[in-house]
């Protein structure tokens, strides 16, 4: 799960990592109040969407930048105004872009120096790592591939956590001393602290900024949490925004359903991770694209079957569906009472293949070939994926 800027700085002031005060609004009246609160000259208004490359982003309607430095609280309101309401296209987004429907009011600072700093989980290392750059402000990807060099990494050990040493190694990394490397080890250290309670799976500062007066202030911040925790992070979970999501997801999600939306037209639903895997890869084999990773898991009942297809059947992109089902702890006829169900709701007339295998599978099958459905059944994984490709590709 992601949240917006202005709730990741509320967790900096929760955590007491240094930033600048803020204020979130969503009219551009709202915007000049918090703007005259917390007074000029220097404010900055930052429209706030899930994806970063805002200062070099564009409005579908031509206005420029989704960060822009102002000088007053009448300025600040109408920026918010340009913003606001506005489709925002950074190269983040897609070209599809996102809707601004809050901003951040924040006290502009004077920068003078800005630097990258991330903590993460590492899956390489299967460990947490702070990650710092004295190439901050830009594009990271870049810096990491054009020179590595400038890229500082520690690892930070499970149950000690980032220690004190680390936090001075990483702040001479980026020629810190003295009381500002003091000030950027407290801030280090905060963020870990905030990191692992909050079971953080990135923490990014982006940039970490050194302003005229010597302060070293986090002025961007971009949040992933672990899912599997959210159910013990209450507080973080109130902050999830629906509309940032993907709606195929959101949806699965309220069932307990494991999707993941794709690209391609081949729609598969499979229990379990491995054989989701396992069909996305020979749908590829054999020259189709898949729509989507679903797993269903190992106990779904007849309505998550249900909603799991009705979740298929609702992408326009979709011209063709895989079912693959192994039935260990899954009983096969769940599996064909939820299609059934759910194709005779919704009507279904996309070609549809199902390979159904395991516990009860002559029910499922029998249910299946008396439900009158359009279906073809398949022996085997290549079986269905050749099916199922053969079908969208005469169907296209
Ligand atoms: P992003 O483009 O989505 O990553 O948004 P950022 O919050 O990182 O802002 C983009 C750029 O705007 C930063 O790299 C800074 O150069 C600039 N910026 C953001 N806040 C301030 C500020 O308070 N003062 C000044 N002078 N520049 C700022
Ligand atoms: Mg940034």
């Amino acid at each position: 799960m992601n949240i917006h800027e202005y709730q990741a700085k509320e967790l900096f002031e929760k955590f007491g990592v240094a930033t600048p005060q803020g204020k979130v609004a969503a009219t551009a009246e709202e915007a000049g109040a918090a703007a005259r609160e917390i007074g000029g000259p220097g404010l900055v208004v930052k429209a706030q969407v899930h994806a970063g490359g805002r200062g070099k982003g564009t409005f579908k309607n031509g206005f420029k930048g989704g960060v822009h430095v102002v000088d007053s609280a009448e300025q600040a309101q109408e920026i918010a105004g340009k913003m606001l309401g506005q489709t925002l296209v950074t190269h983040q987004t897609g070209p599809e872009g996102k809707l601004v429907s809050k901003v951040l009011i924040a006290k502009a600072v004077d920068i003078t120096k800005e630097f990258y700093f991330a903590i993460l989980f590492d899956r390489a290392s299967s460990r947490h790592a702070a990650i710092a750059s004295t190439e901050g402000g830009m594009n990271i990807e870049e810096v990491a591939e054009k020179t590595p060099e400038k890229i500082f990494k520690e690892f930070i050990h499970p149950t000690i956590g980032l220690q004190p040493y680390q936090c001075r190694k990483i702040a001479a990394s980026l020629g810190l001393k003295g009381a500002q490397a003091g000030q950027a080890g407290k801030l280090f250290a905060a963020l870990w602290n905030l990191y692992i309670k909050s079971d953080c799976c990135l923490v990014e500062v982006n940039p970490l900024a050194i302003t005229t007066e010597g302060q070293v202030v986090a002025l961007d911040a971009k949040f992933n949490f672990d899912d599997n925790a959210l159910y013990r992070q209450k507080d973080i979970s109130a902050m999830r925004d629906t509309t940032e999501e993907d709606p195929r997801e959101v949806a699965a999600s309220e069932f307990g359903l494991n999707y993941i939306g794709l690209d391609g037209n081949i729609a598969c639903l499979v229990n379990g991770a491995g054989l989701a895997m396992s069909t996305m890869d020979i749908i590829k084999i054999h020259g189709g694209e898949p729509a989507n990773f679903l797993d269903v898991g190992g106990g779904a009942s007849k309505d998550q079957v249900s909603a799991a297809f009705k979740i298929i059947l609702g992408d326009p992109n979709v011209k063709g569906i895989l079912v693959n089902i192994f039935g260990g702890i899954m009983d096969c006829a769940i599996i064909a009472d939820g299609i059934i169900a759910a194709s005779k709701e919704v009507g279904l007339s996309l070609p549809l293949v199902v390979r159904l295998e395991g516990n009860n599978v002559e029910a499922g099958k029998k249910k299946l070939d008396e439900s009158g459905l359009a279906l073809t059944s398949a022996e085997g994984l290549t079986d269905a994926a050749q099916k199922i490709v053969a079908a969208v590709s005469s169907a296209a």
